[in-house]
């Protein structure tokens, strides 16, 4: 994976305050705005192996951490020709 920025704090290390963030983000969602958990894991399912995913984090299409917005019931899959979430 590539560093996250250019500052001088170790690519390991950015990687584990970028994992933390988005772990503690996503568990801040309320629970009444999240998918179930087999709708979450299918969701990443495809984003693994989407070719708009970056770095594997997060969507080129969106911009967005697919971790967080797969969490979310509102959201859908923005890939321009449909989404590969149904
Ligand atoms: S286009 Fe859809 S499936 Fe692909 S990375 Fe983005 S959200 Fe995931």
């Amino acid at each position: 994976m590539k560093k996250i920025c250019n500052c001088n704090i170790p690519k390991n290390l950015q990687e584990d305050m970028m994992a933390e963030s988005i772990a503690a983000y996503v568990a801040g969602i309320p629970i009444e705005e999240v998918v179930e958990d087999d709708v979450y894991e299918k969701r990443l399912e495809r984003c693994s192996t989407c070719d708009a995913l970056v770095g594997g984090l997060t969507c080129s299409h969106c911009g967005c951490f697919v971790l967080a917005r797969a969490k979310k019931k509102r959201m859908d899959c923005p890939r321009p020709g449909g989404s590969l979430w149904r």
